[in-house]
C-alpha cells in the first residue's frame, strides 16, 4: 500500500514537473554548403510542439513533427538551384509554436561556389527555337509545372536514402552542367541524366502522390511526385507514363518507363529534385541520409 502511495507521489510530482518545466529546443542547420547541393536542417525539443517551419530563399516550408531526437523532432531537406541562386550569405528562419508561444530561430548560411562544367549539345532546331505555333503550348505547361513545384503538403513520406530511380546509376551529363544547344547558350542543367535504353522501369525514390504526368514539349513524358516538405521528384523524356495525378505511390513503385521524348539527344531518364522550388543536385543524396546529413550542421539552442 505505502509502496502504492508513494509511486503515485512520484507519478503526480513528475507530471508537475514536465508542466511547469521549461522545454529546450534547438535548430541544426549547415553554416556554409556549395551551391546547388543539399543540405539537411531540423527542429528539435524535449517536449510538444506543432507547426514547425524553415523559410529558406523566400519560401516557406512545412515540416512534420515526429517522436526522436531528444523527445520531438522535425526534418528539412534544402538546397539552392545553381541556375537561379549566386553564392553567398542568405537567411534562413525556423518557426514553432511550443505551449501557446511563437518561437523563431534565424542564421545565415553561406553558398559556397561550385565550379559546374559546361556542355555543347546538337539538338533539333526547333528544341532550341520553339515554333511560334508551340508557344502558347509552352507557356501552359509552365503554368502547370509552377503549380506543381509549389505543392506544400504534410507530414513527411519522404525516407533517406531514397531508392534510386534506376537499377544502375551510370551518370551522361551532370546537375548544374551548362548547357549550349546548337551553339546557344541556355539554362544549366536542373537534374541528372542517368543512362537507360528505352523501356527500362523507373521507380519513385520516395513515397508521395502523384501532382501531375503529361508530356511536355521540352521535357517530354513528365512525372511529378509531392513526398511532402516540399520534396518533389521530377522525371522528363519518359516513354511509357504508368501513373497519373492524384495517385498515391510507395517508395520503390515502378512510375514509368524510360525513354527519349521532348529535347533529348538520345534515351535517357531525366531526374531532378526540388525541394522547396529549388532543384538541386539529386545523386549525392542516393548515397546519404538526413542522420548523417545533419552532422554536418551547427546547432543553436532556441529555448
Ligand atoms: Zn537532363
Amino acid at each position: 500500500m505505502r509502496r502504492i502511495k508513494l509511486s503515485l507521489a512520484i507519478m503526480i510530482l513528475t507530471l508537475i514537473a514536465s508542466g511547469t518545466s521549461n522545454a529546450a529546443s534547438w535548430v541544426n542547420f549547415p553554416t556554409s554548403w556549395d551551391v546547388g547541393q543539399v543540405f539537411a536542417v531540423s527542429i528539435t525539443s524535449t517536449a510538444e510542439y506543432s507547426s514547425p517551419t524553415v523559410t529558406w530563399m523566400n519560401r516557406t516550408i512545412n515540416l512534420s513533427v515526429e517522436p526522436g531526437g531528444a523527445g520531438k523532432i522535425s526534418y528539412g531537406l534544402l538546397g539552392s538551384d545553381v541556375r537561379s541562386i549566386k553564392p553567398g550569405r542568405y537567411k534562413i528562419l525556423f518557426e514553432f509554436v511550443q505551449a501557446g508561444k511563437k518561437y523563431k530561430a534565424s542564421g545565415n548560411v553561406y553558398l559556397r561556389p561550385k565550379e559546374y562544367p559546361k556542355e555543347n549539345l546538337t539538338v533539333s532546331p526547333k528544341m532550341v527555337n520553339p515554333p511560334k505555333k508551340e508557344l502558347s503550348r509552352i507557356r501552359n505547361e509552365s503554368q502547370l509545372v509552377g503549380t506543381a513545384l509549389r505543392t506544400m503538403t504534410v507530414p513527411r513520406k519522404w525516407t533517406t536514402p531514397p531508392q534510386p530511380p534506376l537499377a544502375s546509376i551510370t551518370l551522361t551529363s551532370n546537375y548544374g552542367k551548362q548547357r549550349i544547344y546548337n551553339g546557344q547558350p541556355r539554362q544549366p542543367h536542373g537534374g541528372a541524366d542517368i543512362r537507360a535504353v528505352t523501356g527500362t522501369s523507373v521507380r519513385a525514390p520516395f513515397a508521395g502522390t502523384v501532382v501531375l504526368t503529361g508530356f511536355h514539349y521540352y521535357a517530354g513524358g513528365s512525372v511529378y511526385i509531392d513526398s511532402g516538405n516540399g520534396v518533389i521528384t521530377i522525371f522528363f523524356h519518359l516513354s511509357n507514363i504508368l501513373v497519373k495525378k492524384g495517385d498515391k505511390v510507395e517508395k520503390g513503385q515502378v512510375v514509368a518507363k524510360s525513354g527519349a521524348t521532348g529535347r533529348v539527344t538520345g534515351p535517357h531518364l531525366h531526374y531532378s529534385l526540388s525541394l522547396g522550388g529549388q532543384f538541386v543536385d539529386p545523386i549525392p543524396l542516393l548515397s546519404t541520409s538526413i542522420t548523417q546529413m545533419l552532422k554536418h550542421g551547427s546547432i543553436q539552442q532556441v529555448n
